[in-house]
């Protein structure tokens, strides 16, 4: 059984633990990261990570980008170079982002190491501890870590099939404010939600801007997904209507490859240069090397077509997780339907511990990540997130097989199987 177990707490040791600053107690391992050593046995399924997949990326163009620009541009790729992030690179990100309808200055942009980095540095300017930060219930579980880490107090947001419902803001911020509380910011994926799979549609879209600029609280509009639709392109940013209350987030992570750690944040005028103060004390600089490959990347390769073929890749793996959970589920279980991005969620009946069940889904040889994982107050633990992007077709029915097989025995064992 101890092959089996899933350490989920890795304290330090309590001697060690008394010489820590207050803010190290929030500095706690992911549910997700718990799940990985598990998760990654080869003979696992793992509908767990989030990894994109880079089987549909061309290595050997890859190789010719990152050679040929040692060679003609070493000196300046091998180098430190702006705070801000490379001036040429910049420029690409607004033509990147002018496929959702968003006209920015380049100088607005600040890049980061991932836009994890992003979430970190508009955490340490805002949040002050105790202060409010307005999410979407279930949400990112990399957020909700950065947020605690900065002892922020997380309300969730109700969301629906559509994602959050803009009356339910309304009410969180009434309530928040009526305790007395400070709000510091909205954060929101409006698109291919991690860990649901939902997209906000437009008119929520516009809605809950007018809410937040009214109540004047800033949205942060994480969008690593946006592009990665397969049935029809998502709806414009939220930044693309609103230049003065949101800060977008971008990634290159999901559209050519997580490895260069390259991300971005677009920010109103006013709060830029405290962005890249904020980043520069953290890492000087972000890595010209990536960037400057990313940048001979979009210059000269089809990127469109890349991201397309990617697009390709995860509705098949999309369509086999949904045609197999339709065939293997209880009739019980209900399910998100995305257009984009890479994930799915999973509601069983309440009886259902899923954090409890999964040692048994791991006999089973399949792994997921349980759903109180995306709350910050405990919720969620009849939901469970399932990630398609990475194993083959064959390999997620297999998955879902199994999975559903566990979830079936426990709902006879506890009685609450229909049939
Ligand atoms: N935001 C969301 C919603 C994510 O899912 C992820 C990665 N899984 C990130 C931010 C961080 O991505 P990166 O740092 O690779 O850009």
């Amino acid at each position: 059984m101890s092959d089996i177990s899933i350490r989920y707490q890795t304290g330090a040791p309590q001697h060690l633990e008394t010489r820590f600053a207050a803010r190290a107690a929030g500095m706690l391992p992911s549910e997700i990261r718990a799940l990985f050593a598990v998760a990654s046995r080869p003979e696992i399924v793992s509908l767990a990570g989030g990894m994109p997949n880079l089987s549909a990326l061309p290595m050997e163009m890859m190789a010719g980008v990152v050679n040929e620009l040692i060679l003609t541009n070493g000196s300046e790729a091998l180098q430190y170079g702006s705070g801000q992030g490379h001036p040429k690179l910049r420029e690409q990100i607004c033509d990147v982002m002018a496929l959702e309808g968003i006209r920015a200055n380049a100088d607005d942009i600040v890049v980061t190491t991932g836009s994890q980095q992003a979430l970190d540095l508009i955490s340490r300017i805002f949040i002050d501890p105790g202060d409010v930060v307005l999410v979407e219930a279930p949400s990112y579980v990399g957020a909700l870590g950065t947020f605690r880490q900065y002892e922020a107090s997380v309300v969730h947001v109700e969301m629906d099939h559509d994602g959050m419902i803009p009356d339910s803001l309304r009410a969180a911020i009434k309530s928040v404010r009526a305790a007395g509380r400070k709000i510091k910011f909205l954060y929101l994926i409006p698109n291919y939600q991690n860990p649901t799979g939902v997209c906000l549609p437009a008119d929520r879209r516009t809605e809950i801007l007018n809410i937040c600029r009214e109540a004047e609280i800033f949205v942060v509009e994480d969008n690593p997904y946006g592009l990665l639709g397969f049935d029809k392109p998502s709806p414009n940013a939220m930044r693309a209507e609103d230049s003065e209350n949101v800060i977008y987030l971008g990634s290159f992570s999901k559209t050519i490859a997580s490895g260069l750690r390259v991300g971005w944040a677009l920010v109103p005028q006013s709060l830029k240069d405290k962005l890249v103060i904020a980043s520069e004390s953290s890492i000087l600089c972000p890595s010209n090397f990536t960037q400057l490959t990313i940048s001979s990347y979009l210059a000269d390769q089809p990127w469109r077509d890349q991201i397309a073929s990617f697009c390709e890749l995860y509705k098949v793996r999309r369509d086999a997780m949904l045609e197999s959970l339709e065939q293997h589920f209880p009739a019980e279980a209900t399910w998100t339907k995305p257009g984009g991005g890479f994930y799915v969620w999973v509601n069983l009946p309440a009886e259902i511990d899923t954090k409890a069940l999964m040692p048994k889904a791991i006999v089973a040889k399949v792994a997921y990540v349980p759903g109180n994982a995306f709350y910050a107050d405990g919720l969620g633990s009849w939901s469970m997130r399932l990630s398609y992007c990475h194993p083959t077709p064959e390999r997620i029915r297999e998955g879902v097989k199994a999975l559903g097989g566990v979830i079936k025995q426990e709902m006879k064992r506890r009685g609450t199987a229909l049939n």
